[in-house]
């Protein structure tokens, strides 16, 4: 697929100083307006001119007070809207606590792109491959929206409504990602089929956080990107494995209720049908690395 690169559409580009400003522009300019964070992925689709071209352009990046990672033992992780990848995958508290999340961030892009792009705009943007969805998934997150009307809290699960779509509204923006904790004897794992070794977007991309003692599963969460209109949680697979003893049938078959449970497409990257098959590998694969 040749992409053809043209010059950006003209745009008003403003520069809020507060968090009250950028919401007053966004309702200001209702529906005709687009927030960038990192830009990596606005600015190439304003170039492609594969979205309408926004009147005016709310840059968040000078509002610092959306640049964190929190942790607390109660509350669990928050993670702001101009969180970067980079920022993400080098957090020493995700690196430990959370690390299906920091593997996912370190699988993206190039240090370039991570350093710049955030957590927040990958999950906005909203596409099915998006990597660090997967992830989050699997670690129930919960994103607050906020507006000039007040602010809600939707789970990551009811965020995402199709391709390129969530049910932000045309005058809310994404202010936090939360995270609850998780027990000491959780693991995390993110694995990623790409045909290239970096810079590519994920064919399939597979989270698995399974909480086990004793070779027994006392929980499980899979999350599978790319091959369904959102990413997706894999539910009746987690629950061929949860309450039990991890055998390798077991583990089989609910890699195989994965593949079941995903509805991939045929496109120019992989046959729909491919795509299933490397959902049931690689959720074998992310279930036995997350028990070894
Ligand atoms: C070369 C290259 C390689 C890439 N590789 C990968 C990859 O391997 N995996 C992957 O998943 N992605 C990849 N991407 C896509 C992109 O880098 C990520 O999705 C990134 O996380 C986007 O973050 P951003 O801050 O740049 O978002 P932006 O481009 O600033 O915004 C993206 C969208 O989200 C909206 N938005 C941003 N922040 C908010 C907010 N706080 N509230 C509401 N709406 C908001 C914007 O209006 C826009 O519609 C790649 C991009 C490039 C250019």
């Amino acid at each position: 697929m040749v992409t053809f690169y043209r010059r950006l559409p003209r745009f008003e580009y403003v520069q809020p100083k507060s968090l009250d400003e950028a919401l007053s522009l966004l309702a200001e300019h209702k529906g005709k307006a687009k927030l960038i964070a990192g830009g990596t992925d606005l600015l190439p689709k304003m170039k492609g001119r594969e979205i309408k071209a926004p009147t005016h352009v709310i840059d968040l990046k000078g509002l610092p007070d959306l640049d964190y990672i929190k942790y607390d033992e109660e509350d669990g992780l928050a993670i702001g809207a101009l969180a970067t990848i980079h920022a993400v995958e080098t957090s020493p508290i995700i690196q430990q606590k959370f690390s299906v999340l920091a593997q996912a961030a370190s699988s993206m892009a190039s240090t370039q792109v991570r350093n710049r792009g955030t957590v927040a705009g990958n999950i906005c943007n909203a596409v099915p491959s998006a990597d660090s969805a997967p992830a989050l998934l699997t670690l129930e997150a919960r994103v607050t929206l906020i507006s000039k009307e007040g602010e809600r809290i939707v789970s990551l699960e009811n965020f995402f409504t199709g391709p390129n779509e969530t049910v932000l509204t045309d005058t809310e923006l994404l202010a936090e990602i939360q995270i609850p904790n998780l027990p000491p004897n959780s693991r995390g794992v993110y694995v990623k089929l790409t045909p290239r070794r970096s810079m590519d977007l994920a064919v399939v991309g597979v989270a698995a956080v399974v909480i086990a003692e004793d070779g027994v599963c006392e929980d499980i969460r899979i999350g599978l990107g790319a091959v369904a209109p959102t990413p997706i949680r894999a539910k009746r697979a987690e629950d061929t494995v949860r309450g039990q003893q991890f055998t390798e049938e077991r583990i089989e078959r609910s890699a195989k209720t994965a593949a079941e449970e995903s509805r991939p497409i045929d496109d120019h990257r992989a046959s729909a049908e491919y795509r299933r098959w490397m959902v049931q590998a690689l959720v074998r694969r992310a279930i036995n690395q997350a028990i070894s």
